[in-house]
C-alpha cells in the first residue's frame, strides 16, 4: 500500500504568500566563493556591502591556516557537551586568552550567538522580577527573556528616562539587557547611564557587544571600552565570532561565581554539543591577530571606511542613522522602496540587503550597509556614486 501523503495545513502555505505580498518573504543565496567584500553569486562578481565580517577576517588567510592546523591537531568534531566529555584543550585555549583580554575570571563558550542569549537570560531571568530591555535589542535577547517565563519589559530605545521608569517599578532585583551596539541601527547604547540607572547592587546587568568587540574601541574591546567600562563592570558580557572575529561561535564572559551558576543551569549550555575544537583553535589566532598590530591596523582602515562614508553620505538627501559603527543604514522607510533600490544596486554589481519589518519596526525598511576594513576607499566611492545616481 502506498503511504498517505500528508496534506499541510492552510497556514503553511497561505501565510508565506502574505509575506510575499508585503514585500516581506525572505530567501538565501548561494555564494560561490568565500566571503569576502567581492563575493560571487552565479558567477558573477559583486561588492558587498552587507556582511558583517567587520574585519575582513572570515576568509584571512591566518585565519583559514588556523582552522586547518586545529582540524589536524585536534579533529573536527567536538563530539560531545562540554559538561561530558567535548571541552578540549583549545577550547580551554581560547577561554583563557579571552580571559586574559577582558579581564575577567571566566568566559564560557557557545556554540552560536543566539545560543548564549537563550541561556543567560533564560538562567538569569528566572530568579528576577522583571527583564527590562531596550525596544531594539536582539531578537535573541528577547527569545531568552521568553525562556526564563519571567515578563519583559521594553523601554523606549536607548532612553534612559524610560529605562529608569521600569527600574524603579521593580521590588525584587531585575535584570537589565542591552545590545551593546544596536544591529540594526549601528548606535551605541548608553551603557555608562544605563549602569547609573542600577543603583541596587542586586541587580544584574548583561551586555550583548556582538557588533563591538573585536572592531571597535582600544584594542578592539567594543562599546563598554567605548562607555570607559569594561567586562568586569557588568554582570555577564556576551560576544559572537560570527561577525568580526571571522569564525563562528560566541562566549559569555563573567565572574567565576556567575560562570558557576550558567554551568549548574543555563540549558543552552548544558545540553548541546560544544563548538568544534578546530573553530576554538582558528578563534583563538583570531583574538591573537586582533590583539595585534594587524587587528590595530584593521580597525584604523574600518573607522576611515566609516568616516568616508559618513563624509559622502552627508551630501545626498537621504537619512542616515545617527551611528559611527560599521552598521550605517540608510532609512528608506516603504518595504517596496528598500527593495527597488536593493535590486537597483544589485544590477549595478553592488550587494547591500533591504531590512524590512519585522526586523524592524513597520515603515522603517532601511537598507543596511556594513563596511569592512576590506573595502578600499574606492569601494566606498563606488557604492557612494551609484547611491546618488538613484536617489538624486
Ligand atoms: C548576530 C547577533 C547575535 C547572534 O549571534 P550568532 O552567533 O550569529 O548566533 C546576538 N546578538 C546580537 C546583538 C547580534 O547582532
Amino acid at each position: 500500500m502506498m503511504p498517505v501523503r500528508r496534506t499541510l495545513p492552510d497556514w503553511i502555505i497561505t501565510t508565506v504568500e502574505e509575506r510575499k505580498s508585503a514585500n516581506l518573504y525572505r530567501q538565501t543565496e548561494v555564494l560561490n566563493a568565500p566571503q569576502s567584500v567581492s563575493p560571487v553569486i552565479e558567477g558573477k562578481a559583486f561588492l558587498s556591502f552587507c556582511s558583517n565580517d567587520y574585519l575582513g577576517l572570515a576568509s584571512h588567510p591566518t585565519i583559514v591556516k588556523a582552522l586547518a592546523e586545529g582540524a589536524e591537531r585536534y579533529g573536527v568534531g567536538s563530539g560531545s557537551a562540554h559538561l561530558v566529555c567535548g571541552h578540549l584543550s583549545p577550547h580551554d585555549g581560547l577561554e583563557r586568552a579571552l580571559c586574559d583580554w577582558l579581564g575577567v575570571d571566566r568566559v564560557m563558550l557557545f556554540s552560536t550567538g543566539y545560543m548564549a542569549n537563550l541561556a543567560v537570560l533564560s538562567a538569569l531571568g528566572r530568579h528576577c522580577d522583571t527583564v527590562i530591555q531596550d525596544k531594539l535589542n536582539h531578537a535573541s535577547l528577547i527569545d531568552g527573556a521568553k525562556l526564563s517565563e519571567t515578563s519583559t519589559r521594553r523601554y523606549l530605545h536607548a532612553d534612559l528616562q524610560s529605562a529608569k521608569k521600569l527600574i524603579d517599578k521593580q521590588s525584587r532585583p531585575t535584570l537589565l539587557v542591552s545590545d551593546g551596539i544596536f544591529s540594526m541601527d549601528g548606535d551605541i547604547a548608553p551603557l555608562k547611564g544605563l549602569l547609573d540607572l542600577l543603583l541596587e547592587s542586586e541587580h544584574l546587568f548583561v551586555v550583548d557587544d556582538a557588533h563591538g568587540l573585536g572592531c571597535m574601541g582600544s584594542n578592539g574591546l567594543g562599546s563598554l571600552s567605548l562607555s570607559g567600562l569594561s567586562a568586569s563592570s557588568v554582570s555577564a558580557l556576551i560576544g559572537t565570532f560570527g561577525k568580526g572575529f571571522g569564525t563562528a561561535g560566541a562566549f559569555v564572559a563573567c565572574s567565576h561565581e556567575m560562570a558557576e551558576y550558567l554551568t549548574q543551569f543555563a540549558r543552552p549550555y548544558i545540553y548541546t554539543t560544544a563548538m568544534s575544537p578546530a573553530m576554538a583553535y582558528a578563534t583563538k589566532v583570531s583574538l591573537e591577530l586582533i590583539r595585534s598590530e594587524e587587528g590595530e591596523r584593521l580597525r584604523h582602515r574600518l573607522v576611515s571606511n566609516i568616516e568616508l562614508f559618513k563624509q559622502r553620505m552627508h551630501s545626498l538627501d537621504l537619512a542616515l542613522m545617527p551611528s559611527s559603527s560599521a552598521i550605517q543604514p540608510v532609512m528608506i522607510g516603504s518595504s517596496a522602496r528598500a527593495i527597488e533600490l536593493s535590486a537597483l544596486l544589485r544590477n549595478e554589481g553592488i550587494l547591500c540587503t533591504a531590512i524590512r519589518p519585522p526586523t524592524v519596526p513597520n515603515n522603517q525598511a532601511r537598507l543596511r550597509i556594513t563596511l569592512s576594513a576590506a573595502h578600499s576607499h574606492n569601494d566606498i566611492h563606488r557604492l557612494c556614486d551609484t547611491l546618488e545616481r538613484f536617489v538624486n
